[in-house]
């Protein structure tokens, strides 16, 4: 039975992901060295594409890493000394705060109930803040918080650093790069690769914060400091050896968005998420776990449903459509359903005719 995977990550790869492994492997990219001339134009053709993709300015730096969880971490050793402002509202968000904690950092949590935007209007920050740390799209609950509001309050605090989870609603998100200092993201969410990579957008006001925490003698982390990163990255290199075949993929499912156009991706999203949200609004069974439409994320939908409907997903599995469980506690009376790229107006319209019958 043909599967379709809506689970928010990995997810369903992006469609010609496969092709573009098969022609790597045989045209030898795994092989490459990445210190090569070869692998410094693919640096340079994937991070000019991504820019030109994501609306990303020529002065900001593109970093690789291992995943998402790793740029929370780099994004944290590199732009705080001591203190960083989280927004949580789920466990994406609550990762970012811990990892400061962890990192022996002073972090200020604002926190919002699950399911429930921020009121940001009415947040006092402290002055003594260096960095804002915000998750666009909570996986976890379906949470979108809006770019419009987190750059309002950006703007009343511009001696702040700050920094944007969009791991799972790129390339979707539609940002003014201009306004952040780091933004994130992993390739298993909307770029449907296999996962095991992350990308970091960096600004030149973030570099500079990184090198006034080494001249403090404050830890940045070691190879994937932002010093360390950037100068592989003025040389078209990274510091370690990369995945490059990921790289490699990734560069090419990059120019395949170019060519359908950032525009129609992000109509498209709107589109299939409109299916969604209109069908659960409307649904006996079903309900969206985000009440006001505006935090409603377009990219990770969440419904709850009664417990006496049974297992959904097995229900749902035994027709081909894998869709994700709700997060921890609400494992068993949520679903998570991706709503990236490679789903197409098709699919979401097979999937909901699927769950009117659950
Ligand atoms: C999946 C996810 C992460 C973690 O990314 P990894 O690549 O798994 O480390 C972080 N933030 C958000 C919002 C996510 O959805």
């Amino acid at each position: 039975m043909k599967k379709l995977y809506f689970t928010p990550g990995p997810a369903e790869l992006y469609p010609t992901v496969v092709t573009h492994f098969q022609n790597g492997l045989k045209n030898h990219i795994a092989s490459l060295s990445h210190r090569s001339t070869e692998f410094r134009n693919m640096f340079k053709e994937t991070t000019a594409d991504l820019k030109q993709l994501l609306g990303i300015p020529d002065e900001y730096y593109i970093f690789f890493t291992g995943s998402g969880t790793e740029a929370i971490e780099r994004t944290v050793q590199n732009c705080v000394g001591k203190y960083s402002c989280h927004f949580v509202n789920g466990a994406f968000s609550k990762r970012f705060f811990t990892s400061a904690m962890e990192l022996g950092k002073k972090p200020k949590l604002v926190d919002a109930p699950l399911g429930k935007g921020f009121n940001l209007d009415s947040v006092t920050i402290p002055d003594t803040t260096e960095l804002l740390c915000f998750t666009h799209n909570e996986s976890s609950t379906g949470v979108m918080t809006p770019t419009s509001e987190i750059e309002k309050l950006a703007k009343k605090h511009k001696d702040m650093l700050l920094a944007l989870d969009i791991v799972s609603s790129v390339p979707y998100v539609d940002l003014n790069y201009r306004l952040y200092d780091v933004v994130f993201f992993s390739v298993q969410k909307g770029f449907g690769l296999p996962a095991g990579m992350g990308v970091m957008i960096v600004s030149p006001r973030a570099i500079k914060k990184s090198q006034e925490l080494v001249q403090k003698g404050i830890s940045i982390g070691s190879y994937h400091g932002f010093p360390t990163l950037l100068d592989s990255a003025k040389k078209s290199q990274t510091p370690e050896t990369p995945p490059v075949l990921h790289m490699y993929v990734l560069g090419r499912v990059i120019k395949d968005m170019l060519k359908i156009g950032i525009e129609k991706i992000r109509n498209d999203t709107e589109e299939k998420a409109k299916l969604l949200y209109d069908f659960l609004d409307t649904s006996s069974v079903f309900a969206a776990f985000v009440e006001k439409p505006q935090f409603r994320s377009r990219t990770v939908i969440v419904a709850h449903f009664a417990e006496e409907k049974g297992d959904v997903r097995k229900k749902l599995a035994e027709k081909g459509f894998i869709i994700g469980a709700g997060y921890e506690s609400n494992k068993d009376t949520q679903i998570r359903i991706a709503n990236f790229p490679t789903h197409s107006i098709q699919d979401v319209k097979k999937l909901i005719t699927e769950l009117k019958s659950v």
